[in-house]
């Protein structure tokens, strides 16, 4: 069925790289061959799963929206991958991203760019567009993204979907693509904050092949968005990410959730963050300057594309040149040339050490609102889905969109994107709610409330 509806929406919407229907059928075929032998499984055995097309997949192209990578077959699962498989769900294929998941509109892809099912002339966000839009399309139940300053928060927020991103190190980051590897954390992209668990649950855990994941085990996720409850919680509201710059009727729709928490018993506490307002420029020196380095590796000799000079000598370096030159795209380019610039000699204290330092105020700001409220909430984002290439033209415009998401990447604490209903522009409104490190139980218990 899902994959019958793929073949219907995809002319319009475009969310996939990769459909790998015979793959998937072939695992659904198993799964049920099991099931029918009296196996116990998973729970979401057999529910088909979209993937997005920056964490690597065995044997099936994996291109991070980039042509540097097209026909890239890669030789290994990702970790989150390989617990996929094994809980048996059927892979539906490769989702559409900004190229090496820069952007929050998906037109940076270089496989086009993916439209939002509410409304074709608008954008599905980003940089997991693709992830988010098959999920609100029905063309998959579950999907998953990665978010390393708001890319799985923003495309649910926009698309009416549910989104998480974990506590870092919460779910092994070893065969993602890297972008930013002090933010980056894969999470769900679903239709149900229980899916989101089901699923949450599933890929997280740790993983000696990361060097960063976390010991623990995983918080009891499922149970906490089985049984939401708010009585006795207290909310904080984050003043910095509410007011000026927010559309009114995304505002609107988030006051009417928060009411409704504060209905089931929840209080409502106003929280100041006054360094939040230096999260966007800190963001945006931190993270071209690790991107930078991260994609020093496509070098035209080792993966994808090669590209020989046109004419004179067939030099390394010539070839490296050739090759980036025609297979990164422009938001590729302008990072990678912030970030060499950023971490330059004599430039490094100025930028990167200054967005490092800002970087720890805004962990203290966590610190001490976290000592007043037990979850942070804002909207999202302070726009519903803008229209295609209407910021495409203008970096600043489209990096202010990611001003409510990008803290928590920061701060590697987690966080969630539901639902709030609609706009009075008819369009889906997301509702973020932030909870400490190691405490994602708390998003699911808030969320269910809110469902
Ligand atoms: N929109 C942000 C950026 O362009 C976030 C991207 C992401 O989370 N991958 O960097």
């Amino acid at each position: 069925a899902h994959l019958d509806r793929i073949a219907a929406v995809e002319p319009d919407v475009n969310a996939f790289i990769h459909v790998s229907a015979d793959e998937a059928l072939a695992t659904a075929r198993d799964v049920d061959a099991r099931r029918a032998a009296g196996e116990t499984l998973h729970p979401l055995a057999g529910v088909p799963i979209a993937v997005k097309d920056i964490v690597v997949t065995k044997g099936m192209q994996t291109t991070a929206g980039s042509k540097i990578l097209e026909g890239w077959v890669p030789p290994y699962d990702a970790t989150l991958v390989e617990k996929l498989r094994e809980a048996g769900l059927p892979i539906l294929g490769k989702t559409n991203l900004d190229e090496f998941a820069m952007g929050s509109s998906t037109e940076h892809s270089a496989y086009g760019n993916t439209r939002n099912p509410w409304d074709l002339d608008r954008i599905p966000g980003g940089s997991g567009g693709g992830s988010a839009a098959a999920v609100a399309a029905y063309e998959a139940p579950l999907a998953i993204g990665t978010d390393t300053g708001g890319s799985i928060r923003q495309p649910a927020a926009v698309t009416g979907s549910v989104g998480v991103k974990p506590t870092y190190g919460g779910i092994s980051r070893y065969g993602l693509i890297a972008m930013a590897s002090s933010l980056d954390q894969a999470g769900p992209v679903t239709r149900s904050v229980l899916d989101s668990a089901l699923l949450h649950e599933l890929i997280g855990g740790h993983d000696p092949r990361d060097s960063t994941s976390i010991p623990d085990p995983v918080p009891a996720l499922v149970e906490a968005a089985r049984h939401g409850d708010v009585r006795g919680m207290r909310l904080g509201v984050v003043k910095q990410l509410t007011g000026e710059g927010y559309q009114p009727g995304v505002r609107a729709s988030f006051e009417a959730s928060l009411n409704r928490l504060a209905d089931a018993g929840a209080e409502v506490v106003e929280v100041d963050c006054p360094s939040f307002d230096y999260a966007l420029s800190a963001y945006y020196l931190i993270m071209p300057s690790e991107a930078s380095s991260n994609l020093a590796k496509f070098d035209g000799m080792r993966f994808g594309l090669r590209v020989e000079p046109e004419d004179g000598p067939v030099t390394a370096e010539r070839v490296m040149a050739a090759t980036r030159a025609a297979g990164f795209g422009d938001e590729v380019k302008r990072r990678i040339i912030i970030g060499t610039y950023a971490l330059s000699a004599g430039y490094y204290d100025a930028y990167y050490g200054s967005a490092q330092k800002v970087r720890t105020l805004i962990q203290r700001d966590f610190d001490a609102a976290f000592s007043k409220a037990d979850v942070l909430v804002s909207p999202t984002a302070p726009t519903t889905a803008f229209p295609i290439g209407s910021k495409l033209d203008d970096p600043m415009a489209m990096y202010l969109n990611d001003v409510a998401t990008i803290p928590a990447n920061l701060a590697g604490i987690p966080g969630m994107s539901l639902p709030s209903g609609l706009s009075d522009d008819g369009l889906p409104v997301g509702f973020q709610i932030l909870a400490p490190a190691k405490a994602d139980d708390r998003l699911y218990r808030v969320g269910a409330v809110l469902e």
